[in-house]
Protein backbone atom coordinates (compact mmCIF):
# COMPACT_ATOMS: atom_id res chain seq x y z
CA UNK A 1 0.00 0.00 0.00
CA UNK A 2 1.25 3.24 -0.95
CA UNK A 3 -0.40 6.73 -0.28
CA UNK A 4 0.53 9.92 -2.28
CA UNK A 5 1.03 13.48 -0.51
CA UNK A 6 0.41 16.41 -2.47
CA UNK A 7 3.39 18.05 -2.67
CA UNK A 8 3.31 21.20 -4.67
CA UNK A 9 3.37 23.25 -1.10
CA UNK A 10 2.64 23.50 2.40
CA UNK A 11 2.90 20.85 5.09
CA UNK A 12 3.64 17.58 3.51
CA UNK A 13 6.72 16.29 4.99
CA UNK A 14 5.43 16.06 7.90
CA UNK A 15 2.16 14.26 7.10
CA UNK A 16 4.95 11.65 5.28
CA UNK A 17 6.35 11.20 8.44
CA UNK A 18 3.12 10.57 10.28
CA UNK A 19 3.16 8.27 7.75
CA UNK A 20 6.29 6.45 8.00
CA UNK A 21 5.30 6.36 11.88
CA UNK A 22 2.19 4.65 10.99
CA UNK A 23 4.43 1.66 8.88
CA UNK A 24 2.71 2.96 5.40
CA UNK A 25 4.86 4.23 2.24
CA UNK A 26 4.43 7.29 0.65
CA UNK A 27 5.35 9.41 -2.10
CA UNK A 28 5.18 12.81 -2.82
CA UNK A 29 2.79 13.95 -5.94
CA UNK A 30 3.87 16.60 -8.53
CA UNK A 31 2.75 14.98 -11.70
CA UNK A 32 -0.58 13.12 -12.32
CA UNK A 33 1.06 10.20 -13.77
CA UNK A 34 2.06 9.83 -9.88
CA UNK A 35 -1.36 9.31 -8.37
CA UNK A 36 -1.64 5.80 -10.41
CA UNK A 37 -2.22 2.92 -7.99
CA UNK A 38 -2.25 5.34 -5.01
CA UNK A 39 -4.66 3.73 -2.09
CA UNK A 40 -4.54 7.20 -0.73
CA UNK A 41 -4.25 10.94 -1.50
CA UNK A 42 -3.93 13.17 1.06
CA UNK A 43 -3.52 16.82 0.28
CA UNK A 44 -1.90 19.31 3.09
CA UNK A 45 -2.35 22.73 4.70
CA UNK A 46 -0.61 25.36 3.12
CA UNK A 47 -2.34 28.05 1.73
CA UNK A 48 -5.10 27.52 -0.78
CA UNK A 49 -5.08 30.18 -3.52
CA UNK A 50 -0.90 29.02 -3.97
CA UNK A 51 -2.09 25.31 -4.08
CA UNK A 52 -4.99 25.52 -6.64
CA UNK A 53 -2.62 27.93 -8.41
CA UNK A 54 0.47 24.99 -8.87
CA UNK A 55 -2.49 22.17 -9.15
CA UNK A 56 -3.47 24.08 -12.04
CA UNK A 57 -0.02 24.54 -13.88
CA UNK A 58 0.54 21.03 -13.34
CA UNK A 59 -2.33 19.69 -14.26
CA UNK A 60 -3.67 17.82 -11.32
CA UNK A 61 -7.46 19.16 -10.86
CA UNK A 62 -9.16 16.44 -13.04
CA UNK A 63 -6.93 13.22 -12.30
CA UNK A 64 -7.56 13.80 -8.36
CA UNK A 65 -11.25 13.97 -9.03
CA UNK A 66 -11.15 10.93 -10.90
CA UNK A 67 -9.43 9.26 -8.24
CA UNK A 68 -11.88 10.85 -5.75
CA UNK A 69 -14.94 9.76 -8.03
CA UNK A 70 -12.97 5.76 -8.20
CA UNK A 71 -13.46 5.88 -4.46
CA UNK A 72 -9.81 6.16 -3.58
CA UNK A 73 -9.80 8.19 0.33
CA UNK A 74 -8.46 11.56 0.30
CA UNK A 75 -7.60 13.55 3.22
CA UNK A 76 -7.83 16.93 3.28
CA UNK A 77 -5.81 19.38 6.29
CA UNK A 78 -6.55 23.03 6.38
CA UNK A 79 -5.86 24.38 3.13
CA UNK A 80 -6.40 20.19 1.78
CA UNK A 81 -10.25 20.55 3.22
CA UNK A 82 -10.62 24.07 1.50
CA UNK A 83 -9.18 22.24 -1.68
CA UNK A 84 -11.70 19.38 -1.40
CA UNK A 85 -15.01 21.92 -0.65
CA UNK A 86 -17.85 22.42 -2.98
CA UNK A 87 -18.21 25.96 -1.34
CA UNK A 88 -15.90 28.68 -0.27
CA UNK A 89 -17.67 31.46 1.11
CA UNK A 90 -16.49 34.51 -0.83
CA UNK A 91 -14.04 33.04 -3.40
CA UNK A 92 -14.07 31.70 -6.52
CA UNK A 93 -10.78 30.25 -6.43
CA UNK A 94 -10.03 26.97 -8.20
CA UNK A 95 -11.01 23.80 -5.49
CA UNK A 96 -11.65 19.76 -6.07
CA UNK A 97 -15.63 19.89 -5.10
CA UNK A 98 -15.49 16.80 -3.99
CA UNK A 99 -17.30 17.03 -0.97
CA UNK A 100 -20.69 18.88 0.18
CA UNK A 101 -18.97 21.40 2.42
CA UNK A 102 -19.02 25.16 2.58
CA UNK A 103 -16.02 26.62 4.50
CA UNK A 104 -14.93 29.94 5.54
CA UNK A 105 -11.44 30.13 5.17
CA UNK A 106 -8.66 32.25 7.99
CA UNK A 107 -12.22 31.67 9.91
CA UNK A 108 -11.26 31.95 14.02
CA UNK A 109 -10.31 35.40 13.50
CA UNK A 110 -7.08 37.55 14.53
CA UNK A 111 -6.53 36.92 17.83
CA UNK A 112 -6.72 33.22 17.54
CA UNK A 113 -5.08 32.89 14.35
CA UNK A 114 -3.14 29.57 15.19
CA UNK A 115 -3.89 27.98 18.31
CA UNK A 116 -4.17 24.01 20.21
CA UNK A 117 -6.79 22.57 22.15
CA UNK A 118 -7.83 19.59 22.87
CA UNK A 119 -10.45 17.74 20.35
CA UNK A 120 -13.26 15.46 21.16
CA UNK A 121 -13.86 12.93 18.36
CA UNK A 122 -16.08 10.78 19.51
CA UNK A 123 -15.95 8.66 16.18
CA UNK A 124 -11.94 8.26 16.16
CA UNK A 125 -11.19 7.51 20.06
CA UNK A 126 -13.06 8.39 23.47
CA UNK A 127 -9.92 10.27 24.81
CA UNK A 128 -9.55 13.71 23.50
CA UNK A 129 -7.12 14.49 20.40
CA UNK A 130 -4.47 17.63 20.66
CA UNK A 131 -5.18 19.43 17.54
CA UNK A 132 -3.06 22.14 16.12
CA UNK A 133 -4.80 25.34 14.07
CA UNK A 134 -2.82 27.82 11.82
CA UNK A 135 -5.07 30.15 10.12
CA UNK A 136 -7.57 27.70 10.21
CA UNK A 137 -10.82 27.40 8.58
CA UNK A 138 -13.87 25.68 9.14
CA UNK A 139 -17.06 24.34 7.84
CA UNK A 140 -19.94 26.46 7.91
CA UNK A 141 -22.41 23.71 6.14
CA UNK A 142 -22.55 20.74 5.09
CA UNK A 143 -24.54 18.18 2.48
CA UNK A 144 -27.04 15.79 3.97
CA UNK A 145 -24.66 12.67 3.39
CA UNK A 146 -21.85 14.07 4.77
CA UNK A 147 -20.80 12.93 8.99
CA UNK A 148 -19.66 15.86 11.30
CA UNK A 149 -16.82 13.88 13.01
CA UNK A 150 -15.38 17.28 15.48
CA UNK A 151 -16.57 20.65 16.31
CA UNK A 152 -14.78 23.26 17.88
CA UNK A 153 -16.82 26.38 20.00
CA UNK A 154 -19.74 25.03 17.69
CA UNK A 155 -17.70 25.12 14.68
CA UNK A 156 -17.69 22.19 12.33
CA UNK A 157 -14.01 21.71 12.20
CA UNK A 158 -13.95 17.36 10.99
CA UNK A 159 -16.09 15.89 8.68
CA UNK A 160 -16.37 12.85 6.20
CA UNK A 161 -18.40 12.09 3.23
CA UNK A 162 -17.95 7.91 1.75
CA UNK A 163 -14.05 8.00 1.01
CA UNK A 164 -13.39 11.91 1.86
CA UNK A 165 -12.20 12.91 5.09
CA UNK A 166 -11.51 16.62 6.03
CA UNK A 167 -10.13 18.56 9.07
CA UNK A 168 -9.55 22.14 9.31
CA UNK A 169 -6.41 21.62 11.81
CA UNK A 170 -2.93 19.88 11.34
CA UNK A 171 -2.71 16.27 12.57
CA UNK A 172 0.57 15.86 11.24
CA UNK A 173 2.41 18.39 13.55
CA UNK A 174 1.74 16.14 16.74
CA UNK A 175 3.22 12.61 17.53
CA UNK A 176 -0.22 11.35 17.53
CA UNK A 177 -0.78 8.90 15.31
CA UNK A 178 -4.52 8.47 16.10
CA UNK A 179 -6.60 10.74 12.89
CA UNK A 180 -3.46 9.24 10.24
CA UNK A 181 -4.59 5.27 11.48
CA UNK A 182 -8.25 6.19 11.00
CA UNK A 183 -8.00 7.71 6.97
CA UNK A 184 -5.78 4.41 6.87
CA UNK A 185 -8.81 2.28 8.02
CA UNK A 186 -10.88 3.90 5.25
CA UNK A 187 -9.25 2.27 2.71
CA UNK A 188 -10.66 -1.23 2.00
N1 LIG B 1 -5.37 29.99 5.69
C1 LIG B 1 -4.97 29.03 4.71
C2 LIG B 1 -5.85 29.10 3.47
O1 LIG B 1 -6.85 29.72 3.48
C3 LIG B 1 -4.98 27.62 5.28
C4 LIG B 1 -4.03 27.54 6.44
C5 LIG B 1 -3.38 26.20 6.63
O2 LIG B 1 -3.44 25.32 5.77
N2 LIG B 1 -2.69 26.06 7.73
O3 LIG B 1 -5.51 28.52 2.48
Amino acid sequence: MVIGVLALQGAFLDHQKSLTACGVDSIQVRKPEQLEGLSGLIIPGGESTTMGKLMNQFNLFEPIINLGKKGVPIFGTCAGMIMLAKDIIGSDQPRLSLMDIEVERNAFGRQVDSFETDLFIPGIDKEPIRAVFIRAPYIESTGESVQVLASYRDKIVMARQDNFLAAAFHPELTNDLRIHRYFLSMIG
